[in-house]
């Protein structure tokens, strides 16, 4: 979607340091790490957040999760344990608006979600 960061992140317009790609996903470090691993997993597909997530089926919307997993492997807290956070609309301060799950690990996180 023209002026989506996320979608030139993934057309490669704008650089990223990838960490994993499928067909449906794209997983790169966000820029502002919160915790010593922060990854950004965003669906290939164009769609604002997912209570919006019209666009896209049941595979693809499952493929995140799968890559968040992946990545959490492939960067060695999955046996430690992570968190997955998924920002929906303005009370969740959501500020990129293409789907994306934020992978965090590599520390004790805080009990506080919110
Ligand atoms: P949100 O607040 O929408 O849940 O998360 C957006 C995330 O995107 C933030 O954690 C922010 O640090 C990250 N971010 C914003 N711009 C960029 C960028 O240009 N590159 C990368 N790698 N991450 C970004
Ligand atoms: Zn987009």
């Amino acid at each position: 979607m023209k002026d989506c960061l996320f979608c030139k992140i993934i057309a490669g317009e704008i650089p990223s340091k990838k960490v994993y790609e499928d067909e449906d996903t794209y997983a790169f470090y966000d820029i502002n790490p919160q915790a010593p691993v922060h990854v950004l997993v965003v669906s290939k597909k164009h769609t604002p957040d997912v209570a919006h997530n019209g666009e896209m089926n049941d595979h693809e919307l499952a493929a995140c999760l799968r890559t968040c997993a992946k990545v959490a492997d492939q960067l060695g807290v999955a046996k430690d344990g992570f968190r997955i956070v998924n920002n929906c609309g303005d009370n969740a301060c959501q500020s990129v608006k293409h789907l994306h799950f934020h992978v965090l690990g590599g520390e004790k996180l805080s009990e506080r979600m919110a």
